[in-house]
């Protein structure tokens, strides 16, 4: 069989490719040269699956697709607090170009230029500047993709020689005290930056290590921690689609990111990276069919982060009592116990009848719990314990020691 998901993501391009809306990027002299045909899109899934359809392996420059993933690597270079200090996550309801700072001088969030550029400066050691942190991006932006990533020097010539308001931005970031690079370098960096090459592939891919809490799923390389992950996709979340970003979390509900040369990016937690590439842009600079695709994706796969998952109402797969006072009570649970699943569980527990026959807690069905879920199932079983019940479990995945 020939899985349908690749006939189903193609169905999708073509109902979108019929749009031609939409204007090339000016501002950058190359980007306005662009050829406005090419229209790609691709998924990556959590174990590396990666489908392409349309011009997949069209090249373009990431532009600010790159944010999110360079402040990736501030915050796990730097730590939290230290990229606190020098740019916000607030929404700053400006275009991507605006000088947009707090009252104490920080950027408004990383997803904007005046922040980009601050956090370019972020990544890499403490002392490193200049050259070695726009190296440590390339490297790390290629660790996101799972594989060497270039700059393609004409864009990147024709963004630095056109880069007059973003110097003027570094240099009052600068003035704040918040930029820690000399303001040309920042900007050389953040313009090669913006400038290397990737396809739709590669977003997807590296849409998926932060959806998937850092780890590449095609290399296995762990990129940047969890935490990072959290961090940015909240960020991508309230900030990510220039000043449309509230429209699309409401209608698209995918944390995402978008950049001047028709790319986005949604990359939804645990579940799948997407990429898609059409370099005509709507009013708020996103690309319309990209824009158009996603939110069918969205639509028909159901992929919307706010839609209420069912969970707890199926948490207790039975409840085998015991017979003619022999055996015990068998409650056999189903599904990932985090914290509502275990509330769930505790619940059925807690509503055994007080006669004293042994609890088996059966988890065959769970294929795995977080942290909380572990706690709270193990305390609940303490708790019987200390009650004076014999209570065993059935972990079969070792589920409770992880
Ligand atoms: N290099 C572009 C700039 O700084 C990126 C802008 C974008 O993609 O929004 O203007």
């Amino acid at each position: 069989m020939h899985t349908p998901v690749t006939d189903f993501l193609e169905q999708v391009r073509l109902s979108c490719a019929d749009s031609d809306e939409g204007e090339l990027a000016h501002y950058i002299p190359q980007l306005a040269e662009a050829d406005p045909a090419p229209f790609g899109a691709a998924l990556c899934m959590l174990d590396g699956t990666v489908y392409g359809v349309g011009d997949a392996e069209h090249r373009f420059t990431i532009q600010s697709i790159s944010k999110p993933f360079v402040y990736a690597l501030a915050l796990a270079d730097r730590g939290l607090d230290e990229v606190l200090e020098h740019v916000g996550v607030e929404p700053s309801g400006d275009a991507f170009s605006e000088i947009s700072l707090e009252p104490n001088g920080r950027p408004r969030n990383p997803m904007i230029n005046i922040g980009a550029i601050t956090t370019h400066a972020l990544a890499g050691a403490r002392d490193a500047g200049g050259d070695e942190s726009t190296a440590r991006v390339i490297e790390g932006l290629s660790a996101f993709a799972g594989r060497a990533l270039e700059v393609d020097e004409v864009v990147y010539e024709s963004e630095r020689s056109t880069a007059d308001r973003n110097m003027a931005l570094a240099y009052l970031v600068r003035a704040q005290g918040k930029l820690q690079d000399e303001p040309r370098l920042a900007v050389d960096g953040y313009s090669r930056q913006c400038s290397v090459l990737v396809d739709v592939r590669d977003l997807a891919v590296m849409a998926m290590t932060l959806a998937a809490g850092g780890r590449n799923p095609l290399t296995g390389e762990r990129v940047v921690p969890r935490w990072v992950c959290r961090q940015v996709l909240s960020v991508m979340a309230t900030c990510g689609m220039y000043d449309a970003a509230g429209d699309w979390m409401s209608t698209v509900g995918i944390p995402a990111k978008s950049g001047v040369s028709g790319g986005i990016i949604g990359a939804l937690p645990g579940q799948v990276g997407i990429g898609t590439f059409s370099p005509r842009l709507d009013r708020s600079g996103n690309s319309v069919r990209g824009v158009r695709m996603c939110e069918q994706l969205s639509a028909e796969m159901g992929l919307h982060l706010m839609e209420t998952p069912e969970v707890a109402s199926h948490v207790v797969h039975g409840v085998i009592q015991p017979e003619a006072g022999h055996g015990s009570h068998e409650v056999q649970l189903q599904g990932v116990m985090h914290f509502a699943a275990a509330e769930a569980a505790l619940r059925a527990l807690a509503r055994l009848p007080d006669d004293g026959a042994p609890v088996v807690l059966e988890l065959s069905r769970v294929p795995s719990a977080n942290d909380i879920g572990r706690r709270m199932l193990r305390e609940g079983m303490r708790r019987m314990g200390a009650d004076g019940r014999a209570v065993s479990v059935v972990d079969p995945d070792g589920v409770l020691e992880g």
